[in-house]
This record gives C-alpha cells, sequence and structure tokens, in this order.
C-alpha cells in the first residue's frame, strides 16, 4: 500500500513538473466586422475574455493593410494597453510563390515600417497560410531577408482550422440560417483540443518532450466567444498558459529544420526533418470537407 502511494505521488509530481504549456496567439489582426460582432466590439470582448481568464499576454499578428480597412489603429492599441503584443503578418498577406521572394521581402518590410511606429511590436513574423516557400531558393532567401530586418520566425506549433469554422458560421449566418451556439461552442472547442493534442503527441513522440507550444488562432468572431472557455477547458487538463514572448525562448526557436514542410508549424516540421512521413504530421480535421460533415453531424445550424 505504501509502495503504490509513494508510486502515485512519484507520478503526480513527474506530471506536474512537465505541466504542458502553451501561449496563445491570433493571426490576421484587425479584422473586419463579423457576423456577432463589429470589429471594434471583438477587440474589446477578447480583452475582456483575456483578462478575466488571467492570460496576460497573447500576440496579435497584424496584416498592416488590415489596419486602415477596419480602422484597426484604436484597437491595436487597445491590445497593446492591456498587455499583448503585436508582430508583423505582411502587409497583404499574399503567398510567396504568386508574388515572388522580392514583392514578398518588401510586403515584410512595408508591415515593419508600418509596426515600428505603433506600441508594443515584437519582431517575430509570422509567414502568411504558414507557406515558408515552395523551393529551398524561395525559402533561404526569406529567411535572409528577416534577419536583415531582425525579425524571427513567429511559428506555430499547433495549427488548425478555426479560420475555416469562422467562415462556414459566417456564411450560414448570411445565408439566414440560425446557430446553435452551445453546438457550436462544443464543437470549437472539440477541435482545438484535438489539434493541441495532436501536436502535443507529435512532440513528445519525436521531439522526446513536450515544447513550450504556440497555438495559432485568428482575430475572429469565434475566438472572441469561446477564448474563455478555450483558457478553462486547457486549465482542467492541466495545461499552463505562458506569453508568447516565454514560448519562444524554447529550444525549438533556433532549431531551424531543412525542410519544405513548414506548413503545420515548428513541431511537424522538425519531426519530418528527423524522416517522419509527412502524411503522420497532418491531422484529418485540417480539412475543409471534413469539417463541413462534422458541422453538419453536430446539427450546429438549424
Ligand atoms: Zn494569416
Amino acid at each position: 500500500m505504501m509502495r503504490l502511494a509513494f508510486l502515485l505521488l512519484l507520478l503526480c509530481s513527474v506530471s506536474l513538473l512537465n505541466a504542458q504549456e502553451i501561449a496563445i496567439t491570433f493571426d490576421d489582426a484587425p479584422m473586419e466586422d463579423g457576423v456577432f460582432f463589429s470589429g471594434n466590439e471583438r477587440t474589446g470582448k477578447l480583452i475582456t475574455e483575456l483578462k478575466a481568464n488571467n492570460v496576460d499576454q497573447a500576440a496579435f499578428f497584424v496584416i498592416t493593410r488590415n489596419i486602415e480597412q477596419n480602422a484597426g489603429l484604436p484597437r491595436l492599441n487597445k491590445y497593446v494597453s492591456a498587455g499583448h503584443v503585436l508582430a508583423n503578418h505582411t502587409h497583404r498577406h499574399l503567398w510567396m510563390h504568386q508574388i515572388g521572394t522580392r514583392q514578398y521581402i518588401k510586403d515584410i518590410e512595408r508591415a515593419h515600417a508600418i509596426l515600428n511606429k505603433i506600441n508594443g511590436y515584437s519582431p517575430w513574423f509570422r509567414y502568411p497560410f504558414l507557406n515558408e516557400g515552395h523551393n529551398t531558393g524561395a525559402r533561404d532567401s526569406v529567411r535572409a531577408g528577416l534577419k536583415k530586418l531582425g525579425l524571427s520566425n513567429g511559428y506555430v506549433t499547433i495549427d488548425n482550422y478555426d479560420w475555416y469554422i469562422n467562415g462556414q458560421v459566417r456564411k450560414a449566418v448570411l445565408a439566414g440560417k440560425k446557430v446553435n451556439e452551445e453546438k457550436l461552442r462544443e464543437l470549437y472547442l472539440e477541435h482545438i483540443w484535438n489539434s493541441i493534442q495532436f501536436y502535443n503527441n507529435i512532440s513528445e513522440k519525436h521531439l522526446g518532450r513536450s515544447v513550450k507550444h504556440v497555438l495559432l488562432l485568428h482575430e475572429n468572431d469565434l475566438a472572441a466567444k469561446f477564448i474563455g472557455d478555450l483558457v478553462k477547458l486547457l486549465r482542467s487538463k492541466g495545461w499552463k498558459i505562458i506569453s508568447p514572448t516565454e514560448a519562444y525562448t524554447d529550444p525549438i526557436a533556433s532549431e531551424v529544420p531543412d525542410v519544405l514542410f513548414n506548413g503545420q508549424g515548428r513541431v511537424a516540421a522538425i519531426a519530418r526533418a528527423k524522416g517522419v512521413p509527412a502524411k503522420e504530421l497532418v491531422q484529418e480535421s485540417e480539412d475543409e470537407a471534413y469539417l463541413d460533415r462534422l458541422l453538419e453531424d453536430r446539427k450546429v445550424f438549424e
């Protein structure tokens, strides 16, 4: 009996030592008005929810062209006043292979110049579509361009299709359908939680540990609605919310894998570089048809 108690104690302390950690980041800010919140309301809601749930710092990756289009400057300032940070997500959010690396780097520089005039800019760059280049030449010239600007890769480790769910909900509401909020909430939380587990399993299996994770969300209505619930869920599972600043101190921040497979985030890319087949590193829910079926099966739209 004593031995069992000791063993349990040991197991508990080991799992405490290894509490999984995750930082929260939102892409494409400041986004347009949604079907549930105006852009401005959404900013207020995100700040309130993060504060109410004691998340001291999240990062907002800014598409600087959105600032003018969506009356975004006061919104960005509000995020910063609330303790959050801004980072670079290019000026126009285009594909590298469509505009070429010279234009692509110019787009990063343009966003960099704009963000430099705003408080709270952290020198991180996140690739639109998480696409770091389709060939090593393009990949490496953009990496060199980032280095010149003093920007580091604002990578993610947890990819998911939150943006697709948000888009389908938007479409449904605009088409006059009614949304079952509770079912939507369940589906959203389950999808994000499954994504976190998927990439954390890869981390434990192929990197030998649970890294300091970086969660990719978008600055959209569903994030504003459910971020508080998501944080509560993560904590209930024993996860710790950390700041993006802390997450990027993980050793994987300087472990740049020599692969073109970067679209699923840094942990998957490192696993790929170790020879893990790509198909094992993409979860089935990162798929539009899969999510359409799920939305239908769960009767999210009435
Ligand atoms: Zn984006």
